[in-house]
C-alpha cells in the first residue's frame, strides 16, 4: 500500500473497495495547478476494479438497506464528525490539487461537506412514513433504497459535490461507488478514510479512482447499477445518459451554466458591482456563477466603473495564502481553452473592459476579464468558458433583458439586481433552475437545486434528492 505526502498530509492514491485500500498496476499523474509540481501517481480503475466495486456494493446492499434511517443516522453522523476531524487535511489537499482557496475550504466547503452528510441523515427520518388516507384505502408510501448508486463528480468542487450526493444516497439506504475527478481526486480519497474511521460497513461506500473515459464509462455502462448521479459537463452528460439509458438506469445530471447577471436601472449599483466581482471566485470555475452581465443601458457606465473598482482590488495568487481571492485554473489545457475563447472574441471585435490575458502570477493563472461589444450569437456569449471571463451586454427595457437572459441553451441559475419587487418580477420570468434576487449564493439543503435546458435533468436537495435515490412505492390497503 502506498501513501502520498501532499503538503505534509498523508493520502492514499489507491481505490477503496469493500472496506480496504486496493492498489492498481496502472496509474495517472496528478499535478498541482498552483505550480505544476507532481503531487503523485493515482490508481487507474481497471475493469477488474470496477467489477470488484460493484460486487462489493451489491453484497453490502441487503444489510445497509434493511436498516432504518434512524439506525443509519448515528453512523452517518460519525462520518460527518470524521470529516470534521480531518478538516485541515481536506483543506490542504483540495487547495493543492484543485486550487480552491484555503480560506474557502475552511469556512465554506468543509463545514458544508459535514452538513451534507448529517443533514440528509436527519432528513431521511421524514421519509419513513408518508401515508395518504382516502375514503377507499390507506396508502403506505414507501421510499425504498434503489440499490447500487454510481456518483461521478467534477474537479471544481470535488468534496462539496461528492458529499452532496453521498449524503442522501447513503441516508436513503443505497450503497455507493464514487468516481472522483481525475484532475482533483485527493479529497475523495480522504473521504474514504473518514467513512472507514466512522465504521461504515465494508462495501457501503467505495471509491474507484480513474479517468472518465475509462473508469467512469465502465461504471455507468454496467446494468447492475440502479442510479447514476452526475455533475459535470454537457458532452460527458450525453455520453453517460446514453450508456445508462441503454439499461434504463435513471440519471441525475447537474451540468454547466451560462447564467445571466441582470442589473436593472433601479439597482443598487455598488451592491451589484461588489457581488459581480465575486463571480471571479475559484477563478470563475463555478457552475452557478452569473457570467453574462446584462445591464440597463442607462446605468451601464456607472456600473462598469463601480465593478472595475472592486475587480482592481482582487488579489490573484496562491490559493494557500489567506489574502488570495482568485486562484489558478485547474489544468494547462483549461488555461488554453479560456485564452482561446477570449482571443477569438477579441479577434471578432469584442472590446476588453479589463483583463484579457494570462496573469503574470504563474502559468495557470488568468486575469479577471470582462468583454463587451458582443452579439447574442457570439461564441463567448453562448458557451460556458469556466474561467475568470465574463461578458457584458446592455438592454433598453425588461423585455429585452429577459430575452437576452433566456437566449442561450443553458438554464442553470441567475442573479438579478434591482428594486426588490421589480427584480423579483423580472427574476420570475428568467428560465433557469434558480435565481438570486439582490444576492448571490444563498443555498439551503432543503431547497431544490438544478438546471433546465442544457444545464441538467432533475433536481437535487431536500426531498428531491430522495425522490431520485429511492424507489417510491405505494402499498394500497383497502379500508
Ligand atoms: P467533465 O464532464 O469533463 O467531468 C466530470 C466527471 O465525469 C469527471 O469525474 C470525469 O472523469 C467523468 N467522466 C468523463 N467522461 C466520462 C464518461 N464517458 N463516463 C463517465 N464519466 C466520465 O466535467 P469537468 O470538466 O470535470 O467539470 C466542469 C463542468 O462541470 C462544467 O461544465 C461545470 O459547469 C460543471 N459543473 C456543474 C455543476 C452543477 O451543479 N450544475 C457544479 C459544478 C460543475
Amino acid at each position: 500500500m502506498t501513501t502520498l505526502d501532499v503538503a505534509g498530509i498523508a493520502v492514499s492514491p489507491d481505490h477503496y473497495i469493500d472496506g480496504r485500500r486496493v492498489p492498481s498496476d496502472q496509474h495517472f499523474e496528478l499535478h498541482s495547478p498552483i505550480d505544476q509540481r507532481l503531487l503523485g501517481r493515482i490508481a487507474e480503475g481497471t475493469a477488474a476494479h470496477v467489477e470488484a466495486a460493484i460486487v462489493a456494493a451489491q453484497k453490502a446492499f441487503p444489510a445497509w438497506s434493511a436498516m432504518t434511517a434512524a439506525e443509519r443516522q448515528p453512523l452517518l453522523d460519525r462520518f460527518a464528525e470524521e470529516i470534521g476531524k480531518r478538516a485541515d487535511a481536506f483543506c490542504a489537499l483540495e487547495s493543492n490539487d484543485a486550487g480552491v482557496l484555503l480560506s474557502r475550504m475552511r469556512h465554506g466547503v468543509v463545514p458544508r461537506a459535514m452538513l451534507n452528510i448529517a443533514w440528509f441523515a436527519q432528513h431521511a427520518l421524514t421519509l419513513q412514513d408518508r401515508p395518504i388516507d382516502t375514503e377507499q384505502a390507506h396508502h403506505i408510501v414507501r421510499h425504498d433504497p434503489a440499490g447500487v448508486v454510481v456518483i461521478i463528480t467534477p474537479w471544481n468542487a470535488p468534496l462539496m459535490l461528492s458529499t452532496w450526493k453521498l449524503g442522501p444516497a447513503l441516508a436513503a439506504g443505497n450503497t455507493c461507488i464514487l468516481k472522483p475527478p481525475e484532475w482533483a481526486p485527493l479529497t475523495c480519497s480522504l473521504l474514504a478514510d473518514a467513512a472507514d474511521a466512522a465504521g461504515l460497513p465494508p462495501g457501503v461506500f467505495n471509491v474507484v479512482q480513474g479517468t472518465g473515459a475509462r473508469t467512469g464509462a465502465a461504471l455507468v455502462a454496467d446494468a447492475r447499477i440502479a442510479r447514476v448521479s452526475f455533475t459535470g459537463s454537457v458532452p460527458t452528460a450525453k455520453a453517460i445518459a446514453q450508456a445508462a439509458g441503454a439499461n434504463l438506469v435513471p440519471c441525475s445530471l447537474e451540468l454547466g451554466g451560462k447564467s445571466p447577471f441582470i442589473v436593472l436601472d433601479d439597482a443598487d449599483l455598488d451592491a451589484a458591482a461588489a457581488t459581480g466581482a465575486l463571480m471571479y471566485r475559484n477563478a470563475g470555475q463555478v457552475c452557478l456563477a452569473g457570467t453574462r452581465f446584462l445591464v440597463h443601458e442607462k446605468v451601464a457606465d456607472a456600473f462598469v466603473a463601480a465593478m472595475r473598482g472592486y475587480v482592481e482590488k482582487l488579489t490573484v495568487g496562491d490559493p494557500r495564502d489567506a489574502a488570495t481571492e482568485v486562484g489558478p485554473i485547474i489544468h494547462p489545457r483549461q488555461v488554453e481553452r479560456v485564452a482561446g475563447f477570449v482571443d477569438r472574441a477579441v479577434a471578432g471585435g469584442a472590446q476588453v473592459l479589463w483583463g484579457g490575458a494570462k496573469h503574470a502570477f504563474g502559468a495557470q493563472y488568468y486575469q479577471p476579464t470582462m468583454l463587451t461589444g458582443l452579439s447574442q450569437g457570439d461564441e463567448i456569449v453562448q458557451n460556458e468558458v469556466f474561467g475568470p471571463v465574463l461578458t457584458l451586454q446592455t438592454f433598453a427595457d425588461d423585455d429585452e433583458a429577459i430575452a437576452l437572459a433566456n437566449g442561450t441553451d443553458y438554464g442553470l441559475g441567475g442573479v438579478c439586481y434591482g428594486e426588490t419587487s421589480h427584480a423579483t418580477e423580472v427574476a420570475q420570468r428568467v428560465r433557469t433552475g434558480f435565481i438570486w434576487v439582490n444576492s448571490f449564493g444563498i443555498r439551503d439543503l432543503a431547497a431544490p437545486f438544478g438546471g433546465i435546458k442544457r444545464s441538467g435533468v432533475g433536481r437535487e436537495g431536500g426531498d428531491w434528492s430522495f425522490e431520485f435515490f429511492c424507489d417510491v412505492k405505494d402499498v394500497v390497503v383497502p379500508k
